[in-house]
């Protein structure tokens, strides 16, 4: 047994190699958001991948908040994680609010679990304490270029490798702070396998001595309190965003310092997302410049009341936004771009991720808006649509809504877009477009409309089909010219040139609204 180990501790080591080498195989992963704001359109990026690789390998999706670091921690963040991917419909297995076997699942209720494992760190000699100061630490960068603690430098520190052992007890006893660092061997192979990248492999010695615990709020480090529940929560793949990489070969020293090397989970390091320029890593700031979200919900700053759009509430479909992200950094190595959500489980794969990263582009983004919203029946359109209509105080029947939706969605990237290309079904024109009314409506007009009210009084079958047939028939016979008829017809139901086929919109306001929208602009209009 270890020295100083704990024996309950020691019993868990074993009784855990076991369990993994006997039994466990099932795919577990997870994601491990700080809640320090609202999640960044990357960080959702992050967790579908995980997501879809965990069902596809009929593995489980795991929250963990990581929130160990008390002094970035922002109320409500929490909540938001977990609205926007209630949201999106990308459901954890085990969660802070879910539970499961594995819990706590927040980094804050875990920290006496921690705290057995630095001690068993400092026990094998594999970390130490150390208690120079901010100044000491500033004096040392400023005399020494590059200063790192590490395997070169550590014996000229005050720490409990230089000092005698009675020393380091009584500054402890005594209230010192401390931090507890890893030692890091020099010159030793560290080797991160990247199911992206491939085997990176890098030598120790670039590594320093980093803090793994801080005697000042008795928490561990991120890069600690990671490990130990990736571990403890029998991760098998650690899928996250570029940014980590940099933290990966100390992720491995502290596995093989802690006696998991066996157990490792496999590594992925996803590609940044990019401004839509190329330049850098994507922020908030590119998408207040060029109008578009960088977050799955709306967020308003508790403390600044600073309110930062969302996909939610800009009107984009949450199928939309999956199929959407799901292609930045991947691809299905066919033409096809649009995927269900249990397609991309099916076909996702880290071979077709790719290393580079992936520049944000918004009018692809509403592009798959536009796509998803075709792909909805009328019935749904319109119900999401009725809201909008209510709040115009406009009450319509349902079959209308329906119709009307149908003749224009294909104008449409968002639903909000849906009145303005289909508020004619609903109001009469009150005022005509200038423009179209100089080039429409002609001295013979008024007439000409004349005529077409007495041809539509008289028509029983009031269908697209009938009218068009019934209208053209007459043109035809009186040889008038189409486009000038049919325009003015227009102007006098829309109040502009805009708009679906002519008579799919007459069959739905119907005969009656028809004839009193031409008598009207025979009287409103020169
Ligand atoms: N807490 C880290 C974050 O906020 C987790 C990184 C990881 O997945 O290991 O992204």
């Amino acid at each position: 047994m270890v020295k100083g180990m704990n024996p309950t501790i020691f019993s868990y080591f074993c009784s855990r190699m076991n369990n993994r080498t006997m039994t466990h195989h099932k795919i577990r992963v997870r994601f491990a958001p700080s809640p320090t704001g609202p999640l960044h359109i990357g960080g959702v990026r992050t967790a579908l991948y995980n997501y879809l690789f965990a069902k596809q390998q009929g593995g489980d999706f795991i929250l963990r908040i990581e929130d160990t670091d008390s002094s970035r921690f922002v109320p409500g963040a929490e909540e938001y994680i977990q609205e926007a991917f209630d949201w999106l419909g990308l459901p954890f297995d085990e969660s802070p609010l879910k539970g499961g076997n594995y819990g706590p699942y927040k980094q804050s209720q875990r920290r006496e679990i921690y705290k057995q494992y630095v001690n068993a760190l400092l026990d094998k000699g594999a970390a130490y304490i150390a208690f120079d100061t901010p100044e000491e630490l500033e004096i040392q960068r400023a005399e020494t270029a590059n200063f790192q603690y590490d395997a070169s430098t550590r014996d000229k520190m005050r720490n409990s490798l230089t000092l005698p052992a009675e020393e380091t007890d009584s500054l402890i006893k005594s209230g010192t702070q401390y931090v507890i660092r890893i030692k890091i061997d020099p010159e030793q192979e560290i080797v991160v396998d990247d199911m992206i990248r491939g085997k990176v492999v890098i030598n120790s010695s670039v590594l320093d001595d980093k803090v793994i615990y801080k005697s000042a709020d008795e928490l561990p480090t991120y890069h600690l309190a990671n490990v130990v529940d990736d571990h403890l929560m029998e991760i098998t793949h650690v899928i996250r965003g570029e940014e980590w990489l940099p933290s990966a070969p100390l992720h491995v020293w502290l596995y093989r310092s802690l006696g998991w090397e066996e157990d490792m989970p496999q590594f992925a390091h996803l590609p940044l997302l990019l401004k839509p320029e190329g330049n850098g890593k994507l922020s908030k700031r590119d998408g207040d410049r060029l109008g578009f979200p960088v977050f799955p919900l709306q967020w308003s700053d508790p403390k600044t009341g600073e309110v930062s759009s969302g996909y939610r509430e800009s009107g984009y479909l949450p199928e939309a936004v999956i199929n959407f992200l799901a292609f930045l950094g991947w691809n299905p190595g066919t033409e096809q771009e649009i995927f269900s959500l249990s397609e991309l489980v099916q076909a996702f794969s880290f071979d077709r991720c790719s290393k580079s990263g992936a520049k944000f582009d918004v009018e692809k983004a509403k592009w798959y808006n536009h796509q998803y919203i075709l792909e909805m029946s009328d019935t749904d359109l319109a119900k999401q649509f009725m809201p909008v209509l209510q709040e115009k105080g406009i009450s319509a029947s349902t079959a209308k809504v329906e119709k009307a939706v149908g003749l224009v969605k294909e104008r449409v990237h968002f639903i909000s877009e849906l009145w303005d290309q289909s508020y004619f079904f609903f109001i009469a024109p009150t005022t005509y477009d200038e423009k179209t009314v100089n080039k429409r409506w002609k001295e013979e007009t008024p007439g000409q409309m004349q005529q077409l009210t007495e041809l539509l009084e008289g028509m029983d079958d009031f269908s697209a089909a009938n009218q068009e047939k019934t209208v053209m028939d007459w043109i035809q016979q009186n040889q008038y010219h189409t486009g000038n008829v049919m325009n003015a017809f227009r102007l006098a139901i829309v109040g502009a040139g805009k708009g679906p086929h002519m008579f799919d919109i007459t069959e739905v306001i119907g005969k009656e609204e028809t004839l009193r929208r031409i008598q009207q602009a025979i009287s409103t209009l020169p």
